[in-house]
């Protein structure tokens, strides 16, 4: 091949393929503590949860599946400290509470 058809078939695909692989990556982005909103720092992902660490509610973890529930941009304060309180119960010493959905009922 030519140089020009080895520029669109190669380079231009390559770049394209590149280009999709940076657009999937999750962007580094500021994460708040879904209970009080405060900046926070994000411990490690583990499996299907986020870890957050706050200064008020300590460190835990929170399911992603807790955030796919259209109702969780609703709960409130409240609701996420109670659902954390029970988290806390069913916590192992040295780890971190992990809040699950059943948490909100
Ligand atoms: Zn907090």
């Amino acid at each position: 091949m030519d140089a020009r058809e080895f520029f669109q078939k190669v380079v231009v695909r390559r770049y394209a393929s590149f280009v999709r692989r940076q657009r999937s990556r999750p962007l580094p982005r500021p994460l708040l503590c879904p209970i009080c909103k405060s900046a926070v720092q994000e411990l490690d992902r583990t499996g299907a949860a986020t870890g957050y660490a706050c200064a008020t509610h300590g460190n835990f973890k929170v399911a992603d599946s807790v955030f796919a529930r259209a109702k969780a941009k609703h709960y409130t304060r409240e609701e996420w400290e109670a659902a954390l309180d029970k988290a806390k119960q069913r916590t192992e010493p040295d780890s971190w509470p992990l809040v699950i959905t059943d948490d909100f009922f």
